[in-house]
């Protein structure tokens, strides 16, 4: 039985799998829930919540922003049941079938390298981590468990705060990319750079606050007229503008030696089509180049070379009103 405090929580879990997932097993997500709340029922976080708040945070990341399937959920909210409690990998194979096991195995076996190891070489951790994964579902999982632990790092001693932000931002957060998790990655750099660089993430913060206003209304002023020819023109799309995650700001401040002021790509606009054909988005292309002057140095065709990723995109940097 679901202890009625938490009722509510696995209800609004299975309207966000409802809605982000192709094919929900409700039951299983149910089993899943009351078996890790009832396995986590005497551990306490260090922030004082009940454990178990814990695992279901990351079934909720895994369900809305990885969004893969019901059985990553389901192992979601049992990863760490086999790690920290009575219960084994025998018992949640008993329960569940091998293939959820095997995940939750996954994932308990890279937390224990991580324990054993410093991180000193990224690269080959990120090769020895793939090596070990037959079932990619045991990263989604973990990059869920990342997130998670890294959105409540405040809670732990200053030392591993850090250790855990270089680790993060050597390894989780490049592999996030190379799985295609773009927001994800971005999360996982911004909050490891907040950790590792407290002093500049703070000014940067407090900079683009202040701007806000001011770069909205120029993102606005920047997006009409395209929107207006290309719908003209029968474009199906959607166009959002977004600053760039404070991180890639500091990056290109380092790199440039430039104050933020002076970091003109501040301002980055996303256009998607709805369409079939590749060509069209060469078309839109032209269209934004007729409204303003491209940087042809900038231009990058992910259309014709994919990233490694699938990533297909145009980019391109143009010169904006004023
Ligand atoms: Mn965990």
């Amino acid at each position: 039985m679901t202890n009625p405090k938490y009722k509510k929580k696995l209800d609004d879990l299975l309207v966000l799998c409802q809605k982000s997932l192709p094919r929900v097993d409700e039951a299983l997500i149910r089993r899943a829930f009351d078996f890790g709340f009832n396995a986590h029922r005497h551990d306490i976080r260090a922030s004082g919540e009940p454990y178990f708040d814990h695992p279901y945070a990351v079934a909720k990341i895994v369900a809305k922003e990885i969004a893969l399937d019901d059985v990553s959920v389901a192992a979601a909210l049992l990863h760490d049941v086999a790690e920290d409690t009575e219960y084994q990998i025998k018992d949640i194979r008993e329960e569940f079938g091998s293939t959820i096991a095997e995940i939750v195995d996954g994932v308990t076996k890279i937390s224990d390298i991580f324990k054993s190891h410093d991180v000193t070489q990224a690269e080959s951790y990120r090769k020895m981590l793939l090596s070990m994964v037959n079932d990619i579902r045991v990263m989604l999982v973990k990059f869920g468990d990342r997130l998670h632990n890294m959105r409540t790092l405040e809670y732990l001693p200053l030392e591993k705060q850090r250790r855990l932000a270089k680790e993060t931002l050597d390894i989780y957060a490049p592999f996030a990319h190379r799985f295609g998790l773009a927001n994800v990655k971005w999360e996982l750099e911004d909050l490891s750079f907040k950790h590792l660089h407290r002093e500049a993430y703070d000014q940067i913060a407090r900079d683009l606050k202040s701007r806000r206003r001011e770069r909205e209304h120029y993102i606005r002023k920047f997006s009409q007229p395209i929107e207006k020819r290309l719908r003209e023109e029968g474009f199906k799309f959607e166009i959002s503008g977004r600053p760039k995650h404070l991180y890639s700001i500091y990056n290109k401040m380092i790199k440039r030696n430039k104050p933020l002021e002076e970091v003109y790509d501040l301002f980055a606009v996303r256009i998607i089509l709805d369409t079939q054909d590749p060509n069209d988005c060469f078309a839109v292309y032209g269209t934004v180049s007729d409204i303003y002057i491209p940087n042809p140095e900038r231009f990058k065709n992910y259309i014709s070379v994919p990233k490694k990723n699938g990533y297909q995109s145009i980019h391109t940097t143009v010169v904006g009103p004023e």
